[in-house]
Formats: C-alpha cells, sequence, structure tokens
C-alpha cells in the first residue's frame, strides 16, 4: 500500500463532535453503529455498512479522511483505502491515544455521577494540543 499523501496537519476544533461520544450519531440517519468522524470538519455520519452517510459527505465536500470513532481505523477516500501512515507531527496518533482516553473514560463514568462525566469530557481537548503524550501533559 502506498503511504496516503492526504494527512496534513489535523486542525480539529476543541468541540469537535469526535471528541464528544455523545454526539456520536450520524447526523443524517442518527445511527450509531458504524461512526466515521471528519477530519476536516466537525461531520460526524455512518460508514459503508449502514448507509454511506460519510461518504456522502466526502461527495458533497470532498474532506478524503475520515476515522471510525470506536475502532480508530482512519480512512482515505480519494486513496480509497485505509490510512496506515502518519503526519509529520504524528497527529493520527495523538488523535488515537485521546479517543481511547475518552472511550475509557466513558466506560468509568457509566456508574459516576453526571459530573464526573462532563469534568471528563472536558478534559481530552487540552490534550489534543500537548504533542509530548497525555502522560506529561499538565
Ligand atoms: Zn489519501
Ligand atoms: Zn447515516
Ligand atoms: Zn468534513
Amino acid at each position: 500500500m502506498d503511504r496516503c499523501k492526504h494527512v496534513g496537519r489535523l486542525r480539529l476544533a476543541p468541540d469537535h463532535s469526535i471528541l464528544n461520544p455523545q454526539k456520536w450519531h450520524c447526523v443524517d440517519c442518527n445511527t450509531s453503529e458504524s461512526i466515521w468522524a471528519c477530519l476536516g470538519c466537525a461531520h460526524v455520519a455512518c460508514g459503508r455498512y449502514i448507509e454511506e452517510h460519510a461518504l456522502q459527505h466526502f461527495q458533497q465536500q470532498h474532506h478524503p479522511l475520515a476515522m471510525e470513532v470506536n475502532e480508530l481505523y482512519v480512512f482515505c477516500y480519494l486513496c480509497d483505502d485505509y490510512v496506515l501512515n502518519d503526519n509529520a507531527t504524528g497527529d493520527l496518533k495523538l488523535l488515537r491515544s485521546t479517543l481511547s482516553a475518552i472511550q475509557s473514560q466513558r466506560y468509568e463514568v457509566t456508574t459516576r455521577s453526571g459530573r464526573t462525566l462532563r469534568s471528563a469530557l472536558l478534559a481530552p481537548p487540552m490534550m489534543l494540543s500537548c504533542h509530548q503524550g497525555p502522560a506529561s501533559c499538565s
């Protein structure tokens, strides 16, 4: 497989839907199965095994990169293949570790109070700006 050349500098907004599990529903059909988050804007939509609304978003907006929010696969519609490489600053790796943290927090907080849930959801976007990894980020 060739390297995907479309993985540029990621500029995810701190309020991007990918960072909020409560927004992991397709904006078109509202399914929570096979959810792909656009890495070019805050769009989230379902994948090819549901109704392919993520593909429709690419056809309309030409944002080639999307990440599956649960499996953390990155797909490039221009390459028509999964992306195995990263960009120079390692943004995809960082995003994956951020999402892994969100997912583990999400399981933890199901038995806790809503206050804990909110503070857990507020933490991850801060980590995105730290390129040394979550452990050294304070
Ligand atoms: Zn590509
Ligand atoms: Zn959909
Ligand atoms: Zn987009």
